[in-house]
């Protein structure tokens, strides 16, 4: 390196930096530093080669206080090798390179709506960027971001860089119009490297990222990065969007100005107030076939809330109109669940959803949630239909998820998110529950619990539906501690209501440890553990269930044999087992009808979750706990002598679960 340039003199100690193209030199002329950038003629665009002065005349032409200006340029030779160069401000700062990972959201926001500022004001110069990344981003001793090169990566020929390491890093931050066609780019593509700065400057690491260019590149045109608040559980949702948005591969589905991408960052989120307080107790799964049941049981007011399959709306009016005019809240299970397995295609309705993949072959996959704009398209979708069939209260779009490391554990928040914020925008006044559809396996992992609490505590929805797999009364004691100990702690720290979903007779535990509600189910449906009401454990059988509320439990008879509840009856606990209700009359000839054990199951449920609510809260647990010893008790009394009732083994489970809360509860104390 010469120590002499056009009157510029320069050491070797003040070499400041290299970046992909060449090197930075701090120099001096008549008594002022100036900071040089030199590099290789060969790297210049050949058809700019002859017209460098005009080029360049042009970005002087920048009179913005926070870019650097360019004062002079020229060229050298140099051990035979002819040498581009160009004086400009030195910065004393330094570079955004080093605040990566290192500031909090509010100063991330601070920076870039400065660089925002900026660059606007120099895209109405007609002047793009296109190099804008951390390294060409200082930040000055003022702490304001100064930007260097505008306009200059225009002249160079990227394609000249030979070094793999270095071509690759030129593309980190281009936007995929810009690898297609840079010479047609314009202030949009900037904003795409805007959204790869911040993403970068709050995650710590880059969206896009590969050894290779073709890899590279193939994951800029096609894929889409991890959500940021994947990366970093302190970025807001707003922030997260804001990001997202400026990735879009599609520009005309990117922020069209700076002032948009600046109010999408200022606006005020919505002071969020709970729509659903801890009262809520007892919903009635309903099912399509059970019209005649839902008439009867709302005449004898045996339901106060519900709970109905959204594919179903669309063949059950009838029944949907009655729920409407009953005035009962209802929401819907969106059924969303169903739509990514093809074993569901053929149940009634599912494929009819609006929000369905529409194709009997082709699931809703995950690569259907990549984007920000698929996300809410789809969330529009599925609360726009919930709101056509009338519910009361909306049910954020969910999915399955066996952990929080699986991709639609992610997909399931951000749905959340969106849907939370598409209610503010559009139905302020509508409650959302969140649904949460997991395999409980991994929860006595207190990583993994906290993770999920962590996720959606946060999320803040109105209230939780929590469907555990497998909860049933095969559940072993450390399935269902761990399961009622995340279900009690989302309660707590969420102060939304947590309803059990699906759990039988443990509901009435679960209840009595503070989980505010649960749904019971009165059809029978294959899966999901939903059939109550009829066996199906042995294949499509289908034997009716009639529930003991002594025994906590349902009762497996033989189709249309009642010989079983004659038997009961006659046992020497049958006086405190039998059931004098209007629907159970019949039941000693063993004539009671599928309907009456399903009117009976309800009327005994409500009357079952009245008496847990008006006890104090602190009485609750001993109440149940003498209600399950009871049930042991009478189910021993049946075996003796010789009633088989089935296999009774959960009631010791719960016992036990009782347990393992007083000790906890006690420890409290
Ligand atoms: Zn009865």
């Amino acid at each position: 390196m010469l120590t002499i340039i056009d009157g510029y003199n320069t050491k070797p100690e003040w070499f400041l930096g290299k970046g992909s193209f060449g090197s930075v030199y701090k120099v001096e002329k008549d008594g002022n530093f100036y900071a040089m950038k030199v590099f290789q003629t060969e790297y210049l665009m050949a058809e700019y080669k002859n017209r460098l002065d005009r080029e360049i005349k042009a970005i002087q032409k920048i009179t913005h206080p926070n870019v650097v200006k360019f004062h002079s340029f020229g060229t050298f030779v140099d051990n035979e090798f002819e040498y581009f160069y160009i004086v400009m401000d030195l910065i004393e700062g330094k570079a955004l390179t080093e605040y990566i990972g290192t500031i909090d959201e509010e100063r991330c926001i601070e920076i870039i709506e400065s660089v925002l500022d900026t660059i606007d004001s120099v895209h109405k110069e007609g002047i793009i960027h296109r190099d804008l990344k951390p390294a060409n981003i200082m930040i000055n001793q003022e702490g304001v971001p100064v930007i260097l090169d505008f306009g200059l990566a225009k002249l160079i020929d990227y394609s000249s860089i030979t070094q793999t390491g270095e071509r690759v890093g030129t593309y980190f931050y281009m936007s995929p119009e810009q690898i297609t066609d840079s010479k047609h780019i314009d202030n949009l593509s900037d904003y795409f490297a805007v959204g790869v700065i911040f993403y970068q400057l709050l995650t710590g690491v880059l969206p896009y990222d590969a050894a290779n260019l073709p890899a590279l590149i193939d994951q800029i045109k096609n894929q889409y990065p991890k959500n940021p608040s994947e990366l970093n559980r302190d970025i807001s949702n707003q922030v997260e969007n804001v990001i997202l948005k400026l990735l879009e591969k599609e520009q005309y589905k990117r922020f069209q100005s700076v002032s948009e991408i600046k109010n999408a960052l200022q606006e005020k989120p919505i002071e969020k107030t709970k729509k659903l307080d801890l009262s809520i107790v007892n919903f009635i799964r309903l099912l399509h076939t059970e019209k005649g049941v839902f008439e009867v049981a709302l005449k004898d007011s045996l339901i106060d809330r519900v709970i109905f399959p959204a594919n179903f709306f669309k063949f059950y009016h009838p029944t949907v109109d009655i729920l409407k005019k009953s005035g009962i809240p209802f929401t819907t299970d969106p059924a969303t669940n169903r739509l990514v397995y093809t074993s569901f295609s053929k149940t009634r309705g599912v494929m009819e959803l609006p929000y369905s993949s529409g194709s009997e072959v082709t699931p809703i996959q995950k690569k259907d949630f990549h984007s920000i704009s698929q996300v809410q398209e789809y969330v529009k979708k599925v609360l726009d239909f919930q709101n056509e069939n009338g519910v009361t209260e909306f049910a954020a779009p969910f999915f399955f998820a066996k952990n929080s490391d699986d991709e639609w554990f992610n997909i399931n928040l951000k749905l959340l998110k969106e849907s939370l914020v598409y209610r503010d925008e559009n139905f302020p006044d509508k409650p959302v529950w969140a649904g949460i559809c997991m395999n409980i396996e991994n929860w006595h992992n207190e990583e993994e619990k906290t993770n999920i609490l962590n996720s959606y505590v946060k999320t803040n929805p109105d209230g939780f539906f929590v469907y555990g797999d497998p909860i049933g009364n095969q559940s072993n004691l450390t399935q269902l501690y761990h399961y009622t100990d995340l279900l009690r702690k989302l309660q707590i720290n969420s102060s939304a209501p947590v309803v059990a979903c699906r759990v039988n007779g443990l509901g009435l535990v679960l209840l009595s440890l503070g989980i505010a509600g649960i749904s019971s189910g009165i059809g029978s449906l294959d899966s999901f553990r939903e059939s109550i009401l009829s066996d199906t454990q042995e294949g499509y059988s289908a034997d009716p269930r009639y529930y003991i509320p002594a025994l906590m439990s349902m009762v497996t008879l033989k189709k249309r044999v009642t010989t079983k509840l004659i038997d009961i009856a006659q046992s020497s606990v049958g006086e405190e087992l039998k059931c004098d209700c209007a629907y159970c009359a019949g039941i000693e000839q063993g004539t009671i009808s599928l309907q009456n054990m399903k009117l009976h199951f309800m009327k005994k449920r409500k009357e079952e979750v009245e008496e847990i609510v008006a006890l104090n809260p602190e009485d609750r647990l001993a109440y149940i706990e003498s209600k399950v010893e009871k049930a042991i008790i009478y189910k021993r009394n049946l075996s003796r002598e010789g009633v088989e009732v089935g296999d009774f083994s959960h009631l010791d489970t719960w016992y036990s679960l009782i347990q393992q809360f007083k000790k906890k509860n006690s420890k409290i104390d």
